[in-house]
């Protein structure tokens, strides 16, 4: 069993869920990587063949906020443009077979005209990039748009559904729903009152039951801590997940830091927002790199840290 080399910052939140944080390290050229701050760091050396081959690729961004207007506190919108260009590069040379936009890709405009034409500008970059391409729906998302406008801004129909590559099961969530149930949209909601609504769940189960693959599963805001930052009805997410069997990893994004923990077997991992800081060097993103047994390596770049999760 490896442990980390260097835990994770201790955010204080929810101590409760913070079970064995076993099987996971910062492999030694990962961790240099993201030290250096390199971004065309070459991806994880695997072998060619055998249990440890890297058989699926997938880049990962995550809460691009982009906006038109001027930094407030620590987050830069119109910068995301540039990182979002080096991360275009850097999925350019590494190829992945997809790549996945963790939320909140665009922030919240004052109308749904000026929404919708941020909306444009960041997605017609983001489309560039890769053809075979997955929205998770954020709070920002669908602060001032509705889903349907979101959704159809980005060509897509569904804000929660499941996908195979390679061999594995993916599955989209969708935790912008009130409390109440109703949906997110049109300055409606409160960002800390994140549900995944109980029709989701039931088709999760669903899903879940009938994957006959290992299992990742993508969700903006998170599953593994309680207090704002999480889903209010994570516990039941979580449940519904565990009981499959087959769920080896969840990523996440909405907390804007890097964060990491193992609950009952299962890795949750919270990505870095791009839209922090002022340069390009303030960026975050990462390559998944997906093993025939397994095995799970993130690559982060600039600030986005490095890990090596184990089945
Ligand atoms: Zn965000």
């Amino acid at each position: 069993m490896s442990r980390p080399d260097t835990p994770p910052e201790d955010d204080g939140r929810d101590p409760s869920l913070k079970v064995g944080r076993r099987a996971w390290i910062r492999s030694g050229s990962l961790m240099l990587a993201a030290t250096v701050l390199d971004p065309f760091a070459p991806a994880p050396l695997l072998g060619t063949d055998g249990p440890g081959a890297d058989v699926l690729r997938v880049g990962l961004i995550t809460d691009l906020h982009y906006a038109d207007k001027p930094p407030a506190g620590t987050r830069y919108y119109r910068e995301t443009l540039g990182k979002l260009e080096e991360a275009a590069r850097q999925f350019a040379a590494d190829k992945p077979a997809f790549v996945v936009e963790l939320g909140d890709l665009i922030d919240a405009a004052d109308s749904v005209e000026i929404e919708q034409r941020w909306l444009n500008r960041i997605d017609g970059e983001f489309s560039a990039i890769a053809p075979d391409r997955h929205y998770v729906l954020g709070n920002h998302c669908v602060d001032m748009l509705t889903k349907e406008e979101f959704l159809g801004g980005v060509e897509r129909e569904q804000s929660y559904y499941a996908f195979e590559r390679g061999g594995f099961h993916f599955v989209v969530l969708d935790a912008c729903f009130r409390g109440d149930g109703q949906p997110y949209g049109r300055r409606n909601s409160h960002w800390t009152d994140a549900n995944v609504s109980p029709v989701e769940i039931e088709w999760l189960a669903a899903d879940l039951k009938a994957a006959d693959k290992p299992v990742i599963v993508f969700v903006h805001q998170r599953l593994d801590v309680s207090g704002d930052y999480g889903v209010k009805n994570a516990p039941e997410v979580r449940r519904v997940i565990e009981d499959s069997g087959r769920v080896l990893a969840v990523f996440q994004g909405h907390s804007h830091e890097n964060d990491y923990r193992e609950i009952n077997g299962i890795h949750y991992t919270v990505l870095r927002a791009m839209v922090e800081g002022p340069t390009v060097g303030d960026s975050g993103y990462s390559l998944l790199s997906i093993a025939r047994d397994g095995t799970l390596h993130l690559t982060g770049f600039r600030r986005q840290q490095s890990y090596r999760l184990n089945p």
